[in-house]
């Protein structure tokens, strides 16, 4: 009974997802919802690189500062600081590719197809992806540990990550605490952990 419930569950959202569309979920086999830089209102880039893709790497970011945002409102201001303070240092733009919020929610950064400034070396062959808080305790919730898995399948299935990718923390690949231990204990449990 209660498989034949799921099912129905499942067959009534994917009907819905083709009838509306969902504007704001990028894709009904996505579980998250996706803004992009008009929806927090992100200042123009002051330049912008175009990045070789597929990528072969995702690295995983926390802020560390800002801190996490539990509400939409919450995290389009941490976007918005974060992109001023960035822009700040010459980068041209926030660094991160993407940055997800608490309740598991995207907000796009230089998207898919731009180099970003979040990992040094490794900048022009990776996806940065910044899980906004300070997971170096607190694990982050399973929302965003959630959302961040299948923003990383959607890039595969976009093209835009090679499916062999290798994931790694920030601190594997520069001298930094970054993702924090609890994130980067998770995520060193993930598949393609490298
Ligand atoms: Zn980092």
């Amino acid at each position: 009974m209660t498989i034949l419930f799921n099912t129905f569950i499942i067959i009534v959202v994917v009907q819905v997802c083709r009838i509306h569309g969902f504007p704001k979920l990028n894709s009904c086999q996505q579980r998250y919802k996706y803004y992009t830089r008009s929806d927090w209102e992100a200042l123009p880039a002051s330049y912008v690189t175009p990045l070789v893709t597929p990528v072969p790497n995702v690295v995983i970011h926390h802020t560390y500062k800002p801190d996490a945002c539990t509400t939409h409102q919450e995290c389009i201001q941490a976007m918005k600081s974060m992109q001023a303070y960035h822009q700040s240092l010459d980068w041209g733009d926030i660094g991160y590719n993407f940055c997800v919020g608490n309740s598991g929610d995207v907000y796009e950064g230089r998207g898919w197809d731009v180099k970003g400034i979040h990992a040094g070396p490794a900048n022009g062959v990776s996806i940065g992806i910044c899980l906004i808080g300070d997971w170096r305790v607190n694990q982050p919730p399973e929302d965003m540990l959630e959302a961040t898995k299948s923003l990383i399948e959607s890039g595969i299935e976009q093209g835009y990550i090679k499916p062999d990718y290798k994931l790694v923390g920030h601190k594997q690949v520069m001298a930094t605490e970054c993702p924090g231990t609890a994130l980067f204990n998770n995520i060193s449990k993930w598949d393609h952990f490298f």
